[in-house]
C-alpha cells in the first residue's frame, strides 16, 4: 500500500526545536505489512522470471521477512518453504499459533525448525542449499530468497522508497528532513535508505541502530551490498551505524517494552519489541546524551513494522498494560435500543 504515509510524531523530551516525523511502512499491508515487502517486491519478481515453483527463506522463529515472503508468495501462486530458527528446548516441539506463525500457518507454509545451535554451526546459507537441493530432488523449481531479503537485488526495495519519499516531499512542499533514523537486521533497508539518500536530492544524513549485530559487521554487509550495485561508494560515507541490542535480538528489558508502551500511550504508535522499539529507544537516548548534535533538527524515524511479534511478549507485557475493570451496574439501567438481538 504505497505511498505509505508521514506525519509528525510527538515524542516527549526532545531536545529544543527538534522535529520528529514518521513514515509508516508499519502500513504497507495488514499480512504483507512492514519493510519486508519493498525488497519482495524485487526478489520475487527474479523468481518468477527464472520460473520457480517455489521459494525457499530463512529467519528467527518470529520472522517478519519470513511471514511477508509466505504472504507474497501466494499471491504469487508460489509454494513457500521457511527455516525457522528457535531455541534448542522448543525445535522438537509444535512452534504453536503465536504472532508471525499464525500467518505462516494459516498459509500453508512448509516450516522447518532448526535450533540456535545447528544455525550457527550450519549458517543460513547451507541450511537453505540443504533444503534447495532435497527440493530439486523432488522436480520441484526453488528460488532461494536470503535472510531478511538482504542481499543487492533486494537493496532497491528501500532505494525505490527513497524515490516515494522524495515524491512526497515534493508534493507537501514544506517539509525537508535532515536525518533518517531506522532499526537495522540484516543490512537491506539501511544500504537502500543510504544509497537512495545520498544519490537522490533528499541528502539527509541516515542513522542505524542495530538490533543483533555490532555496527562493524553492518558496515562490511552494507559495503558487500552497495559493492554488488556497483555504487563506487564507502558504507562508512553513507551511514552511521550504532548499537542498539541491548540483551540480544529478539531479547528485551522490562525498561524497554515499558519504552514500547509508554510510546504507545502517549503519541498512539505501537512499535515493534525487537527493531522499531529498540530504535526509538536508543535514538532518543542519544538525543538526551548528545542534544547537541540533534537540536534544532527535522529527523524522519522509519517504522518498518514487525507488529505481530508483539504477541511473542505478551507474558513478558503483561504487568505494563492498561488497566481494566468490571463495569459498575449496581444502579438500574433501563434498556434503550430494542430487544430481540442475541444480547
Ligand atoms: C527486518 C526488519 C527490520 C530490519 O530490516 P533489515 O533490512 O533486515 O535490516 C526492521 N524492522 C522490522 C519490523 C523488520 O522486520
Amino acid at each position: 500500500q504505497f505511498p505509505t504515509p508521514i506525519h509528525q510524531w510527538n515524542l516527549p523530551n526532545l531536545p529544543e526545536g527538534t522535529e520528529v516525523w514518521i513514515k509508516r511502512d508499519d502500513l504497507s499491508g495488514m499480512q504483507l505489512s512492514g519493510n519486508k515487502v519493498r525488497k519482495l517486491e524485487f526478489l520475487l519478481s527474479d523468481a518468477v522470471a527464472q520460473g520457480a515453483d517455489c521459494v525457499i527463506t530463512v529467519g528467527g522463529i518470529q520472522s517478519n521477512h519470513c511471514r511477508a515472503t509466505a504472504v507474497a508468495a501466494k499471491y504469487l501462486n508460489l509454494d513457500c518453504y521457511l527455516i525457522l530458527r528457535t531455541s534448542k528446548l522448543l525445535v522438537d516441539q509444535d512452534p504453536g499459533l503465536v504472532g508471525n506463525l499464525l500467518v505462516e500457518r494459516l498459509l500453508g507454509a512448509h516450516i522447518d525448525l532448526v535450533s540456535k545451535e545447528e544455525y550457527g554451526k550450519i549458517g543460513s546459507v547451507a541450511l537453505a542449499d540443504l533444503l534447495k537441493k532435497r527440493l530439486l530432488e523432488e522436480g520441484r523449481k526453488p528460488y532461494v530468497i536470503p535472510v531478511g531479503g538482504s542481499n543487492s537485488l533486494g537493496t532497491w526495495g528501500y532505494i525505490e522508497a527513497v524515490r516515494e519519499l522524495e515524491q512526497q516531499i515534493q508534493l507537501s512542499g514544506d517539509v525537508q528532513f535532515d536525518d533518517i533514523v531506522v532499526a537495522c537486521g540484516s543490512g537491506g533497508t539501511i544500504a537502500g535508505l543510504a544509497l537512495g539518500s545520498k544519490l537522490s536530492s533528499l541528502k539527509a544524513k541516515v542513522h542505524a541502530f542495530s538490533v543483533c549485530d555490532d555496527p562493524e559487521y553492518f558496515y562490511d554487509y552494507v559495503q558487500g551490498l552497495i559493492d554488488g550495485l556497483q555504487s563506487g561508494l564507502d558504507s562508512h560515507d553513507i551511514v552511521s551505524i550504532q548499537n542498539a541490542k541491548g540483551l540480544g535480538y529478539a531479547m528485551n528489558t522490562a525498561e524497554e517494552l515499558k519504552f514500547v508502551k509508554d510510546i504507545a500511550t502517549a503519541t498512539g504508535i505501537v512499535l515493534d519489541p525487537v527493531y522499531s522499539g529498540k530504535g526509538a529507544y536508543a535514538m532518543l537516548k542519544d538525543m538526551a546524551d548528545n542534544p547537541s548534535k540533534w537540536k534544532g533538527r527535522k529527523v524522519l524515524f522509519v517504522h518498518t513494522g514487525g507488529l505481530l511479534g508483539l504477541y511473542d511478549k505478551v507474558d513478558q507485557m503483561s504487568s505494563l498494560a492498561g488497566s481494566w475493570r468490571r463495569m459498575d451496574l449496581e444502579e438500574s439501567v433501563p434498556r434503550k435500543d430494542g430487544t430481540g438481538k442475541m444480547f
